[in-house]
């Protein structure tokens, strides 16, 4: 398709990251398409320019714009999120996150994530490992292959890696008011939210955590809350094709780390030809983790409304374990070894995040969420 001389130029300015350049043509060319012209115009590119802002985000979209005003830095290729170690026989890909997609937070939160497996990986010798498993010479498909991703988009897909880490970003229900604006609507490709008098509806077993809804909710009712990370292992894109199996959802990185190595010591143990896959499907990786639950305790007033409102928010944990309340617990404290992170206390963080819980509750009984 031919490009009038200012769709070029406006084209280049596209606030994108550059491995998105060759995509935003084809965007642009497909909406020229649409509107039945034989080119594309400066008028198509703002449109193009508008669709990639929805989707990276206004936070991304704005440092993008400052670095082309020359008014902030370039999107930095960061060396931590490159992994390469011809001496190592495992591999560690990551999605687009490492060519300057996603946000600060989330590069950083992978690039923590990144050192953390690496040092497993060699406490766990699994170079050694692999190296005596190989049946063959050793070449680049002996490795143990790790997949990471900032989002569940996968664009590097994690389900055919032996170890797959997927970053998800739980999306908040805030008492913000909704101005019905159908922003959220437009973004959520899971048709899981529904806009009711009251606000959005998040339909739970629908959303797959990718905030795409709540990043530019213009009046901070969907708020991005908490992030944890999926963990798939025994996929395989050599020989004998498969689908890893979902080991957790939502878990904190001290989880993903134990799975990784309970991975690794199955592997160890397990007859020589035997795939990850078959021994997740033998035996579940989720056992023997360094969860911290065990160091909290709760005092409650119930004559106290704060208090009542995180007595409630427990209580309505327990709904989905089956009434068993120390599961319930386990689940709850198990995401919040990774919400704790930067807190100042323990205690602190821990009396938070059962408000959040107890507000979900009551605007649950309210018909807000
Ligand atoms: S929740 Fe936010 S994005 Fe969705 S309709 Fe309401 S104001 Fe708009
Ligand atoms: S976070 Fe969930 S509800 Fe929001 S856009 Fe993603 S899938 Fe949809």
């Amino acid at each position: 398709m031919k490009w009038d001389a200012a769709a070029e130029k406006a084209q280049e300015m596209l606030a994108i990251p550059p491995i998105m350049a060759p995509y935003a043509r084809l965007q642009s060319e497909k909406i020229a398409r649409h509107k039945k012209l034989d080119r594309v115009t400066a008028g198509v590119v703002k449109e193009t320019a508008q669709v990639y802002r929805d989707f990276m985000g206004k936070e991304k979209s704005e440092e993008l714009t400052a670095f082309l005003e020359g008014k902030g830095p370039a999107p930095a290729m960061e060396d931590e999120l490159f992994f390469s170690d011809e001496n190592a026989l495992y591999n560690i890909d990551l999605c687009f996150t490492k060519y300057g997609e996603n946000t600060r937070g989330v590069r950083d939160i992978l690039k923590d994530m990144m050192k953390s497996v690496i040092a497993v990986c060699e406490e766990e010798h699994v170079t050694e490992l692999m190296a005596d498993r190989a049946p063959v010479a050793l070449h680049g498909a002996s490795r143990f292959s790790i997949g990471m991703t900032g989002c569940p988009n996968c664009c590097v897909s994690p389900y055919m890696k032996d170890f797959g880490i997927i970053m998800q970003h739980r999306v908040d229900i805030t008492k913000a008011e909704c101005v019905q604006c159908g922003e959220c609507l437009k973004m959520c490709f899971e048709k899981a939210v529904t806009l009711t008098e009251k606000g959005p509806v998040i339909d739970r077993k629908q959303c797959v955590m990718c905030e795409l809804c709540a990043r530019d909710c213009p009046t901070g009712t969907l708020i991005t809350g908490a992030r944890g990370f999926k963990v798939v292992a025994g996929g395989s894109g050599a020989r004998n094709p498969r689908i890893s199996a979902t080991i957790e959802e939502f878990t904190s990185k001290e989880r993903v780390l134990a799975i990784l190595r309970n991975a690794i010591a199955a592997l160890r143990k397990a007859p020589l030809g035997e795939s990850l896959k078959a021994i997740v499907e033998r035996e579940p990786l989720r056992k023997g983790n360094s969860m911290e639950k065990a160091e909290i305790t709760l005092t409650f007033d119930l004559n106290n409304k704060r208090d009542q409102k995180v007595y409630e928010g427990i209580m309505n944990l327990t709904k989905y374990f089956d009434g068993n309340l120390s599961e319930a617990f386990m689940q709850f404290f198990d995401r919040m070894v990774y919400t704790i992170a930067e807190c100042e206390t323990r205690m602190q963080k821990c009396e938070n995040l059962l408000i959040q819980v107890a507000d979900q509750y009551v605007g649950k009984k309210e018909g807000h969420a």
